[in-house]
């Protein structure tokens, strides 16, 4: 499959009209965010909002069913869809009640590479590579464990974001129904990168080191090496090893590690040095009071934690990019991926607009119309990210049946 025949935004308008005729997952889309149509008002009361050429915005748009999904979605094209809110009544209508509050969404993360600036040393702003791609898959490890293992959520849908970042979208019964300051404290319980571009300490571990710290903490190690000494090289250059050194509150031991840091010969020395002196440090007697024994621990976590966007996870209106929507300025497939393989990820090999075409005719070149009869997705390396979604909507069906079953239940002792 060719992975770089090269996008033009200025075909959108020619390509976009393909993708949503032959392309577009609506009927695995319906069956996810319908939710078993328990209760039935689900699908209908959720706001979509289109992009339109433009950048013309169209909020609270809503749809009765697939068919009428499927219909507006291919007559207008929307260069981009976003998703909000389950609401009280339909968001189409939303002009015309009198009470019209966001009810439900699923618990969204959205984690961007422009948020690791202060730790890469590749790129910067929305540009990626291969190298501070792992930064993300750190935080899709570490943050699925958290989701899973500290709050038990089993329906995790994670997306690349088509650009620079990836989402995850927990789509549990129990973590739609969070309320906002109920989102608020679990974005709190994650986030431990805290503190604007002026405060150069952001991970503070003041008590006993949680459990979920000490697994994160474990992830992190796991890449610290390859990722940080190796191909970010963070403490290369003077320059950078300062702003590593920076991390160490106690004015003596930063002071005596500056010293030799230009006496080692690579990063892999000096982190080896920065860590053996901290413990020597800790172990001292008359240094004991004023060292903080998880200093490590903060500096590791510092480098590779997950940087979230926590506002997007506050928020039950907020809304966030689609899967299976298209980004603009790259053309390629907001596409999900397996967070257990998230080390084999490729984010430069994720198909645009272009490449799509290409091979549904590559694939239908010399065949018979018989031949041809399958799904359109399936001629396309788009195809992977569909059998993902499918995996993850066979999990979800379970937990449908059961609350359909409830509810048939309740109506029957009413
Ligand atoms: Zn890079």
């Amino acid at each position: 499959m060719p992975s770089s025949t090269s996008f033009d935004p200025e075909m959108l308008p020619d390509l976009l009209p393909v993708y949503y005729k032959r392309l577009f997952p609506y009927n695995q889309y319906y069956r996810w965010l319908s939710y078993g149509n328990v209760p039935k008002t689900y699908f209908p009361h959720r706001e979509f909002c289109f992009t339109l050429a433009d950048d013309i915005y169209v909020r609270y748009q809503s749809f009765r069913d697939q068919e009428e999904m499927e219909k507006e979605i291919k007559k207008h094209c929307p260069h981009k869809i976003d998703i909000g809110a389950v609401y009280s009544f339909r968001p189409k209508e939303h002009r015309t009640v009198s009470v019209f509050t966001p009810l439900e969404k699923e618990l969204v993360f959205d984690i961007d590479m422009t948020d690791y600036d202060e730790v890469r040393t590749c790129c910067s702003g929305a540009d990626i590579c291969h190298k501070c791609w792992k930064f993300m898959t750190v935080a899709v490890k570490i943050l699925d464990a958290a989701l899973r293992e500290d709050f038990g959520y089993q329906h995790l849908l994670w997306v690349y974001s088509g650009r620079r970042g990836v989402h995850c979208w927990v789509s549990d019964a129990s973590a739609r129904a969070l309320s906002q300051p109920q989102r608020s404290a679990v974005a709190e319980y994650l986030q431990l990168i805290r503190g604007g571009d002026s405060q150069s300490k952001k991970v503070n571990i003041t008590q006993k080191v949680h459990p979920s710290i000490k697994r994160a903490e474990g992830i992190a190690k796991k890449y610290f090496e390859g990722l940080i000494l190796e191909d970010q090289d963070l403490l290369g250059t003077p320059d950078q090893w300062a702003k590593v050194l920076a991390l160490i509150p106690e004015q003596s031991l930063r002071e005596s590690l500056e010293k030799v840091m230009s006496q080692c010969s690579n990063s892999h020395q000096r982190w080896n040095t920065i860590q053996s002196e901290i413990s020597k440090a800790i172990n001292k007697s008359d240094f004991k009071k004023g060292i903080k024994p998880n200093l490590v621990t903060e500096i590791i976590l510092q480098l590779v934690y997950p940087r979230l966007d926590i506002h997007v996870t506050k928020g039950l209106n907020h809304l966030l990019k689609s899967p299976f929507c298209i980004h603009p300025k790259t053309g390629r497939v907001c596409v999900c991926f397996d967070p257990r393989k998230a080390d084999a990820f490729d984010p430069m090999a994720v198909p645009n607009l272009s490449q799509l075409v290409e091979e549904i005719n590559q694939f239908d070149a010399g065949k018979t119309d018989e031949e041809r009869a399958v799904a359109e997705y399936k001629k396309t390396s788009m195809k992977e990210a569909v059998v993902v979604f499918e995996s993850f909507l066979a999990g979800l069906s379970k937990e449908n049946a059961s609350r359909r079953q409830e509810s048939s239940d309740m109506k029957k002792d009413f």
